[in-house]
């Protein structure tokens, strides 16, 4: 059986694929440039298991969505204090390159919005730091995240500054109330360098999970961050991460998020998934058109809404047993995606044979949508291959026995009429 999820993740750039509303980021000449077509996206889980569709591997610069990682790298470096005393953690509700500071404190609103990542970028490797030891201790941070080696696209970064009055009169401004020491060209040439850093979503995917998971990167188990940083790193995404759509976001969406001119957007789930997707047109926030479209319908489909609060179930997969001609499979508790995903990731690795495939879900307490839809899809695929499928489902949990073809699951009465009691 294949999983069904990069299948779903296809249905989801189809739904998105014929808009072309939107604008390419025009203001800097090399993504002006650019194709506007490619979509693609990726998903990793905390396992470390990566899907991807469309033109996941295609590369482009990270732009914005820099900011939160390099947030962390901060944080993680200099401490909350000292990088408090820099930027501030307020939503602005502003545009990406406003020219405004803190009323009273003189600080950047957020380290989302470029005043605060040009502040933020500043701190890292101390302010003495020349800006090459410092922008390749930000490459070489964003090559751990994501788990192999990146570049940086220097002819994007000097393209951006032939024109970049609008980034320099910030780090003017934030050098005025002395919260930058660099000269204003130095501090924006480091900060543009940062986000010309070549990705693709299957990078941004692991390293969105590394937040989401606490800072252990998922593929190689490394430790990179502090689970407290990560956290902070993910509160500032949620309440700022979209520029002013921040609030629309959060209401409709509900993930954390953060998202970049050259059309790439981040999703961290905490605790559950990195998501990310690219589509270079943008909509008048500066947001990814056809990522925002994907974000909204996969939050929706899949209930991945932070404020929905549906607890984890990475462990809803009790056991796996084979008895005479058919082997058991065991859930409990509450089965959404990443439960889901979790347990169709260990039944492809499960050598059925010919046996009988019998699930059951007796002790599960619930299913949400996303969840019976993977595991039912799972069982009408092992049918189609030829297996024998039943369900166990004595307090009718799953509610609904239609599979998406139209038939229906066989369902079981008993697990004693096959010997097929639980035995521990
Ligand atoms: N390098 C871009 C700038 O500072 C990044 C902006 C963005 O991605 O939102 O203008």
């Amino acid at each position: 059986m294949k999983t069904p999820i990069p299948d779903y993740l296809e249905t989801l750039l189809d739904s998105v694929r014929e808009d072309t509303s939107g604008e390419v980021a025009d203001y800097i000449p090399e993504l002006a440039a650019a194709d506007p077509d490619p979509l693609g996206m990726a998903l990793c889980t905390m396992s470390g298991r990566i899907y991807g569709a469309g033109d996941d591997r295609r590369m482009f610069s990270i732009q914005s969505v820099s900011k939160p990682f390099v947030y962390a790298l901060a944080l993680q470096q200099r401490g909350w204090d000292k990088v408090q005393e820099t930027v501030s953690a307020e939503p602005s509700g502003e545009a990406f390159h406003e020219l405004s500071l803190e009323s009273g404190t003189n600080r950047p609103m957020n380290p989302m919005i470029n005043a605060g990542a040009i502040a933020v970028n500043q701190l890292i490797n101390g302010e003495d730091s020349s800006v090459d030891d410092r922008v390749e201790v930000i490459r070489e941070f964003f090559c751990e995240l994501a788990g192999r080696e990146l570049q940086i696209n220097r002819q994007l970064c000097y393209s951006e500054l032939e024109d970049a009055e609008r980034n320099l009169s910030i780090a003017h401004m934030l050098r005025n109330y002395k919260v930058i020491q660099d000269e204003a060209h130095d501090a924006v040439l480091s900060y543009t360098l940062q986000c010309a850093t070549e990705i693709n979503a299957r990078d941004l995917a692991v390293m969105s999970a590394t937040l989401a998971g606490g800072g252990i990167q998922p593929v190689t188990g490394k430790r990179i961050l502090n689970p407290d940083v990560c956290r902070m790193a993910l509160a500032v995404m949620a309440s700022a991460g979209m520029y002013d759509a921040a609030g629309r976001w959060m209401t409709t969406v509900g993930i954390p998020a953060k998202s970049g001119v050259s059309g790439g957007l981040i999703g961290s789930l905490p605790g559950q998934l990195g998501i990310a997707t690219f589509s270079p047109r943008l909509d008048a926030q500066g947001n990814s058109v056809r990522g925002v479209g994907i974000f909204q319908k996969l939050s929706a489909d899949m209930g991945l809404h932070l404020m929905a609060a549906d607890p984890y179930g990475d462990s809803a997969l009790r056991n796996i047993h084979t008895e005479g001609d058919a082997t058991v499979i065991r859930l409990q508790g509450k089965v959404n995606f990443s439960a889901a995903e979790n347990i169709l990731n260990e039944m492809e690795t499960e050598d059925f044979g010919g046996r009988r495939i019998v699930l059951d879900i007796e002790r599960v307490s619930s299913f949400n949508k996303v969840g019976r839809r993977m595991i039912k899809e799972a069982l009408r695929r092992y049918r189609e291959q030829g297996h024998d499928v039943a369900i166990y489902d004595p307090e009718n949990i799953l509610t609904d026995l239609v599979y998406s073809d139209g038939t229906e699951a066989e369902t079981l009465d008993s697990l004693k009429e096959h010997s097929l009691e639980e035995k521990d």
